[in-house]
């Protein structure tokens, strides 16, 4: 599903340039739950952004499905992702303004699917994250916990393939951290690859596979 050979990214301002990854060579195969791990500044979310299209290399290649999409303009990025790829992120990211089913239906609305069909899946989405009793709220007023679950709504909401997920259990107590654990490997039971960028040794026990990286490169991966 993901390959990446030689992977490089280097940010580069007026007087730095930065080595964000290094070389990276990954296989990641349809189905997997693989966790990247690393300290602070070690190039995971980079990874993790490139890997979901948001972000480009700036050296070495990255196939999608057997697609080279290395040089991929933003535009067919976007087009590329739709549908295929959810994300979540350690601040959720959810928009103030609407409220739980809205949000939960925001790609859907991108993707064009008719207002019958949004009603459906955003239901069952919020049927399966436990969060269909608060439809109506408003982000502020839901906890970390379920402001985490109407985001993976969110995410799984047009049935992606993969969920690339930055540290999700980040901004959560361990209670609702694990909450959100069990959800993902649930997802990944039911068939959805699951990366996962975390600190937490305990976390990453959830996956099939640690990918450690230090300093840009990947050093060592363990089979759990
Ligand atoms: P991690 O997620 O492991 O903490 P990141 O992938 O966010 O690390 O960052 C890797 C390195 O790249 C860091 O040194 C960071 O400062 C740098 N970096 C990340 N994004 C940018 C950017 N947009 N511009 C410049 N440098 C960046
Ligand atoms: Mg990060």
């Amino acid at each position: 599903m993901i390959k990446t050979e030689n992977l490089q990214k280097v940010f580069r301002t007026d007087e730095v340039e930065t080595w964000a990854l290094n070389n990276i060579t990954l296989e990641i195969k349809e189905g997997e739950f693989v966790a990247i791990m690393g300290p602070s500044g070690c190039g995971k979310s980079t990874l993790l952004n490139i890997v979901g299209l948001l972000d480009s290399p700036t050296g070495g290649k990255y196939f999608l499905n057997g697609t080279d999409v290395s040089n991929y303009k933003e535009s067919q990025c976007t087009k590329l992702r739709k549908g295929v790829i959810g994300f979540v992120f350690q601040s959720f990211n959810l928009i103030d303004e609407l409220n739980v089913f809205e949000n939960i239906e925001l790609p859907l609305l991108y993707m064009g699917f008719p207002s019958s069909e949004r009603k459906v899946k955003v239901r069952q989405a919020m049927d399966r994250m436990q969060i269909s009793h608060r439809e109506k709220h408003f982000p502020q007023q839901l906890s970390g916990g379920q402001q985490q679950r109407v985001a993976i709504a969110r995410a799984v909401v047009a049935n992606p393939k993969l969920i690339l997920a930055d540290e999700p259990t980040g901004n959560l107590d361990s209670r609702n951290g694990k909450e959100v654990m069990d959800l993902l490997t649930e997802l990944n039971n039911d068939g959805t690859s699951i990366v996962m960028v975390t600190h937490s040794q305990h976390d990453a026990e959830y996956a099939s596979r640690i990918v450690n990286l230090f300093d840009g490169q990947l050093v060592s991966q363990v089979k759990l």
